[in-house]
């Protein structure tokens, strides 16, 4: 600092009572230096609970508030900038879209609450499922939930939605108004697509509804994949 002349400012943590910042700015006076130390602990304490605070709001804005997964905003941002990396590196995205079979049925038997409850499994479920870093679950509407995967083929996307209905399928939870099974059971629909600059985002999640709402009229309880 003496030698280039540039004065110099650094926090630091000390805790000693009180006091736990101190501020030090230095600045080059004639051929030695002036030192000043300042107390910053409570515009500091501000500055990290504003941070926290951030945080905190950045988390909750994409968060679901009843399954603790990604919510639909969520997926949209990430579904965007995913589309635009797999459009320049020609990479295939597959995505998975979740349906709870006659799920009215299951609330009007079973109640409100215990509806809650039952999406709040299936989402976990589902979240179990799911380990790479760059796939992301997201509750999509009321009991249907997405599954992004980038970097992937569908015939991984029939594999992981597989697991998820094994998974599903071994909690048990009882469904006595269901007419396909005694428990709850889930449709979904898979699609697959390599961006190019004619399709968009939407064909990729309008294909894997299709493929859902097949799932459903060919009797539920089953995964369907997009048609070519
Ligand atoms: P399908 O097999 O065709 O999917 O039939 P479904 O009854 O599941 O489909 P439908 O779309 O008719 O009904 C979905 C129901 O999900 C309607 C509503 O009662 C329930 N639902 C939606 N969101 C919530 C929620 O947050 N909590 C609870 N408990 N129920 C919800
Ligand atoms: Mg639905
Ligand atoms: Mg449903």
């Amino acid at each position: 600092m003496v030698e280039s002349g540039e004065s110099l400012q650094t926090d630091f943590y000390h805790p000693l009572g009180e006091t736990s910042w101190l501020q030090f700015v230095a600045v080059k006076l004639e051929d030695g230096f002036a030192l000043t130390i300042r107390d910053i602990t409570p515009s500091k304490k501000f500055e990290i609970q504003l941070q926290e605070g951030n945080r905190q709001l950045q988390l909750m804005a994409n968060l679901d508030g009843l399954t603790q997964v990604a919510n639909r905003r969520c997926f949209n941002d990430y579904l965007e900038k995913e589309w635009k990396k797999h459009l320049q590196q020609q990479n295939p995205i597959t995505l998975i879209m979740i349906d709870i079979d006659y799920f009215k049925l299951y609330n009007d038997f079973y109640g409100h609450q215990k509806g809650d409850d039952c999406i709040y499994r299936v989402a976990q479920g589902i979240a179990m499922i799911i380990k790479r870093p760059s796939d992301l679950v997201a509750r999509y509407g009321g009991e249907e939930f997405v599954v992004i995967l980038p970097n992937t083929k569908i015939e991984g996307g029939l594999m992981v939605a597989d697991l998820i209905q094994s998974t599903i399928s071994s909690f048990s939870i009882p469904h006595e108004k269901s007419t396909v099974n005694p428990y709850v059971t889930l449709s979904m629909g898979v699609s697959c697509l390599i961006p190019d600059g004619k399709k968009t985002s939407k064909d990729l999640i309008s294909k894997a509804d299709k493929a859902l709402y097949k799932a459903k009229n060919q009797g539920r309880n089953r995964i369907i994949k997009e048609e070519k």
